[in-house]
């Protein structure tokens, strides 16, 4: 296993190379730590669906054009890709899988987890679905319809978790608590207050 000092270590014999060589400038790596360390990442997702849940016209527009509603919301595409969103229900619940790679919105969901780049889960999200999601601890009605989702370089998707009982009277900044990544790529539910 490689440990996180060892990893650290390579980062910088690496980032030292690329300096040495004049492959990169500092400010450029700058720009990207600061890119994934405090623009992208879930709490931008969490954003745009605590506000789908509060705003039906928000989530209008954010089914029927998830790109341009993420502009809106101030969220740029990084690697130009399009976004899809999709909606859970009591009777659909969608799951997102890069079945060839790792393909992730990283403008709202940021870096994806290592679980979710794996063999086994790539794999298994197309053919057991449920068995994956039993593994994460997320039950789903027997007769809901499970929708797996393959993202690509062209097309990422984003599940809208069903807004959790419970969180009825909760404002649009409590319930970004609620929001979790996991819930935001189908494999758990939204938090429940
Ligand atoms: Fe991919």
């Amino acid at each position: 296993m490689t440990s996180d000092a060892d990893v650290a270590l390579r980062v910088r014999a690496l980032e030292s190379l690329l300096l040495e060589k004049g492959l990169v400038e500092a400010p450029a790596i700058d720009e990207i730590i600061d890119l994934f360390e405090n623009r992208l990442g879930p709490q931008n997702g969490a954003k745009v669906i605590a506000r789908a849940w509060t705003d039906p016209e928000f989530k209008a527009r954010l089914l029927a054009n998830a790109t341009d509603a993420i502009v809106e919301m101030g969220y740029e595409a990084v690697q130009g890709e399009d976004m899809v969103v999709v909606e859970n229900t009591p009777r659909i619940h969608n799951l997102v899988v890069c079945t060839l790679c790792s393909c992730f919105p990283w403008a709202t969901l940021g870096l994806p987890p290592v679980w979710y780049k794996s063999a086994p889960y790539r794999a298994r999200a197309a053919s057991d679905p449920r068995g994956v999601l039993a593994e994460f601890g997320t039950a789903i009605a027997d007769d809901a319809e499970v929708r797996v989702w393959d993202s690509n370089a062209e097309l990422r998707y984003m599940v809208l978790p069903e807004r959790p009982a419970g969180s009825e009277g909760m404002s649009e900044e409590d319930l970004l608590a609620l929001v979790t990544r996991d819930s935001m790529i189908g494999v758990s539910h939204a938090v429940t207050p």
